[in-house]
């Protein structure tokens, strides 16, 4: 079959490609926000948010319990805005560990709600050294904010070890789950999470719009509705939470699509999905390598390589100058991500967060090797088909 014959491969780190179950759900009557119909819809979507936040262990274990999810009308900055607006008043301290983008985001958030946020600011891409976090959080801290899995260079950022210090100082902790939720391991209660934020058209692998927040049993007695915008009072959601209901006009058509999304999760089970979200990130990644391509991060320490994102540095013929490369990958009906911010330019990133298949794993890796040879670049694409490949074997 000719690449222009094959149907459009959606890559990007999402939005991620949607099931037809999920996208019919979304076509259904209208009804009413405040109707029992609603309601039903809003307990599926929070019953199988709670699951993947409560099962996200690649062995099977439980690693939540006790603790409330909530959808927001919103995406994930939203949700993370929320958070930190809610634990957060102004003069208290907030600690914000970074090393890409998503990381930064917080930093930026919280600096609108106090005048006093200590950035531990790592060049992007590069590993967040636990021991400068250590010498940044305090008893002083109130609020420790960072990104799992950070999307803008492909890094599994050192969250349990991150936690563990904002125990210690007893500071509450919110975590960016954006990309690793209902794809990867995510242990609220052992990581000490006070927060949990996802977005629903990443690994949750639902369409774009809102957001899901897990707020970790005990949590709640910290936040301050009051002092939140009115928009984002999480006092206010989980009270409305209880009778499966938002305070203001649900996004109904974009909740029965969460519905329909996280009951498909449920239905594959946590370890399975991680296991093959485990399995295709590293089939990217070999197939990547053996073509002959360099990896962008080289992580160190606490920090690993992202299971649902993988970032590649542009070859040095390209670098700067790879709308050649970009051109060819689309004319081939397939959509990949360059670089965010100061990395434009410089890296591509592909994902494997939704469900994938093997095959259109292998055909990511071959249209990058193809587009890559149409820009000049000598690559070995049979080699890098080949390795991962063997990967997904
Ligand atoms: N956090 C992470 C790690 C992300 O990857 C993204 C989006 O890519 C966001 C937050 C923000 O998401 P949104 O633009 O949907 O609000």
């Amino acid at each position: 079959m000719d690449d222009d014959d094959e149907e459009f491969l959606l890559l990007n780190p999402g939005p991620v490609p949607v099931r037809d179950h999920v996208l019919d759900a979304m076509s259904e009557p209208m009804v009413s926000h405040r109707s029992a119909d609603f309601e039903a819809v809003y307990e599926r979507a929070q019953s199988g948010v709670d699951y993947v936040f409560e099962h996200s262990d690649p062995d099977g274990g439980r690693t939540a319990a006790g603790g409330t999810s909530l959808l927001l009308n919103g995406t994930a900055t939203m949700g993370m805005e929320a958070a930190v607006a809610n634990l957060v008043s102004d003069g208290d301290e907030v600690v914000v560990p970074y090393n890409g983008k998503f990381g930064r985001r917080f930093a930026r958030i919280a600096e609108r709600h106090t005048d006093d946020v200590v950035r531990v600011d790592v060049d992007w891409g590069e590993s967040i050294p636990v021991d400068a976090v250590a010498d940044a959080v305090s008893d002083d801290t109130a609020l420790v904010a960072m990104v799992h899995n950070e999307t803008s260079t492909g890094l599994l950022n050192p969250v349990e070890q991150v936690g563990e210090l904002a125990a210690d100082h007893d500071a509450r902790f919110v975590v960016d789950g954006v990309t690793s939720v209902g794809g990867d391991e995510f242990r609220v209660d052992d990581w000490n999470v006070d927060v949990a934020v996802t977005d629903a058209q990443k690994a949750l692998e639902a369409p774009p719009g809102i957001s899901a927040l897990y707020v970790a049993d005990g949590a709640a007695a910290h936040f301050d509705g009051e002092d939140a915008p009115f928009y984002e009072d999480l006092d206010w959601h989980l009270r409305k939470a209880d009778s499966h209901q938002t305070p203001f006009t649900s996004a109904v058509p974009l909740f029965r699509g969460m519905a329909e999304a996280v009951e498909a999760i449920e239905a594959e089970t946590m370890p399975d999905r991680i296991a093959r979200h485990r399995r295709q990130a590293a089939a990217f990644r070999d197939g990547f390598d053996a073509m002959g391509l360099e990896r962008f991060p080289e992580p160190t320490g606490d920090t690993e390589l992202s299971n649902t994102v993988t970032a590649i540095t542009l070859p040095d013929s390209i670098r700067g100058d790879a709308d050649d490369f970009f051109d060819a990958v689309a004319a081939r009906n397939v959509s990949i991500s360059g670089g965010q911010a100061h990395l434009g330019g410089d890296i591509f990133r592909v994902s494997n967060m939704g469900s994938l298949t093997d095959a259109q794993i292998l055909r990511g890796v071959r249209t990058v090797g193809e587009a890559m040879t149409d820009a000049g670049v000598d690559v070995d694409v049979a080699a890098g088909v080949d390795a991962a490949d063997a990967r997904l074997d």
